[in-house]
C-alpha cells in the first residue's frame, strides 16, 4: 500500500510518497505560489503529486496544513502567513486522484506521525510541539486525537504567557507564547527586552541603530557568547519555553512531548538544558519527558499520510470518499 502525505505551510508545501509503515519512498519540496486563486495551491500540489507517483496507484491521500481549517468544507479559509489566504485543498484533490482523501491541521498530522511511527509510538498520551515560525501543537490524549469543534482544539500556541505583556500576537491576541517565542516574533520582542537595558553585544549595537535582527542571527550570536543574545535566550525566551510546555502539561498530562520545528531542532541541548532549568517552577503535575523528532522536515509529510492510513477516529467524520463528487 502507498500513500501520499502533503504538508502544506506558510512558505513551502512538501508532498511525499509513503509506504504503510512511515517510510519515505520519495518526496518533493515546493514553493507555496504566491499568487493565485482558491484552486491554485490545489493546482499545483495536483501536478506534483503526478510527478511524484508518476502513475503509480495510490491507497489514500492525507493532507496537514497550516490554519485555520474549516474541515467539514475542506478548505482553507484565511491563512494569515500564507501567500494565497484562502484555498480549496480536499475537493479538487479527490476529483482528480479519486481516492478518499482526508485533511487535518498540520500539528495534529505531526502528533498522529509520531503515534504510528516515531518515536511516541503506542504512547497514548503524547503531545508534539512545533517551533518554527509560530508554535503549534497536535494532542493526543487517552490515544484520541483532540480535534475540537472547529478543529482547534489544540492551539497552545495562543496560550497567555505574560498578562502584562503589551506584545501583539499574529492572531491579535497580546502576550501569547507564540507572540513572545516563535521565530517570527523574537525579533519585535528581543526590541522589548533590551529597553532600559545596556549590553556590550554586537546584536545590541544592530538593534539601537534601527536595524532588523533575524531570530537565526540571535541564536548564532548565543553560540558565539554574545552577552545579549545570553540574557535574552537562558533567561527569558527559555523560561517563556518553560512556562508554555508547563502549562500543557497541566492541561493535558502527556506521557511524552515531542519537539520538533527548525528552532528546536537546531537547538537540541539548549532548549533541553533551558526548559529542565524553568518547567518545576510551573508544572503541577508529574512531568512529561521532552524528546525531539526523529523525523526532521519529514515529520510534515510523514504525519500527514499517517492520517490516511490510519484514520484517526476523531476525524472520521471529515474524510472524504470520490463517490460524494460523482454527481
Ligand atoms: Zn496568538
Amino acid at each position: 500500500m502507498v500513500y501520499v502525505g502533503v504538508d502544506v505551510g506558510a512558505t513551502y508545501i512538501r508532498i511525499g510518497l509513503i509506504r504503510e509503515d512511515g517510510s519515505v519512498i520519495n518526496k518533493v519540496k515546493i514553493r507555496q505560489p504566491v499568487s493565485g486563486d482558491e484552486n491554485t495551491v490545489a493546482n499545483v500540489i495536483i501536478k506534483s503529486i503526478k510527478e511524484l507517483t508518476n502513475g503509480i496507484h495510490i491507497d489514500g491521500i492525507g493532507i496537514g496544513s497550516i490554519g485555520p481549517l474549516d474541515l467539514s468544507k475542506g478548505i482553507v479559509p484565511w491563512a494569515p502567513n500564507a501567500p494565497i489566504k484562502r484555498f480549496k485543498l480536499v475537493e479538487p484533490i479527490i476529483r482528480e486522484f479519486k481516492v478518499t482523501v482526508i485533511l487535518g491541521n498540520d500539528a495534529m498530522a505531526a502528533v498522529w506521525g509520531e503515534y504510528l511511527f516515531g518515536i511516541g509510538k503506542g504512547i497514548n498520551n503524547l503531545v508534539y510541539i512545533t517551533f518554527s515560525t509560530g508554535i503549534g501543537a497536535g494532542v493526543i490524549v487517552d490515544g484520541h486525537l483532540l480535534v475540537g469543534k472547529d478543529g482547534n482544539a489544540h492551539e497552545v500556541g495562543h496560550i497567555v504567557i505574560d498578562i502584562n505583556s503589551r506584545i501583539q500576537c499574529g492572531c491579535g491576541g497580546y502576550g501569547h507564547w507564540e507572540g513572545l517565542g516563535s521565530g517570527a516574533n523574537i525579533p519585535r520582542v528581543i526590541n522589548e527586552f533590551i529597553k532600559n537595558k545596556s549590553y556590550k553585544s554586537r546584536i545590541y549595537e544592530k538593534l539601537v541603530r534601527g536595524e532588523h535582527v533575524s531570530t537565526e542571527e540571535i541564536f548564532q550570536a548565543y553560540y558565539d557568547g554574545d552577552e545579549l543574545a545570553r540574557d535574552f535566550i537562558d533567561n527569558y525566551l527559555m523560561r517563556v519555553h518553560a512556562v508554555g510546555l508547563a502549562n500543557v502539561m497541566n492541561a493535558y498530562d502527556p506521557e511524552l512531548i515531542v519537539l520538533g520545528g527548525s528552532m528546536a531542532l537546531n537547538n537540541v541541548d539548549l532548549f533541553r538544558i533551558g526548559i529542565e532549568k524553568y518547567l518545576r517552577e510551573y508544572v503541577a503535575v508529574k512531568p512529561a519527558r521532552i524528546d525531539f523528532t526523529k523525523f526532521g522536515d519529514d515529520i510534515g509529510i510523514i504525519g500527514a499520510a499517517a492520517l490516511a492510513i490510519k484514520v484517526p477516529e476523531s476525524l472520521r467524520m471529515y474524510v472524504r470518499h470520490y463517490e460524494e463528487f460523482l454527481s
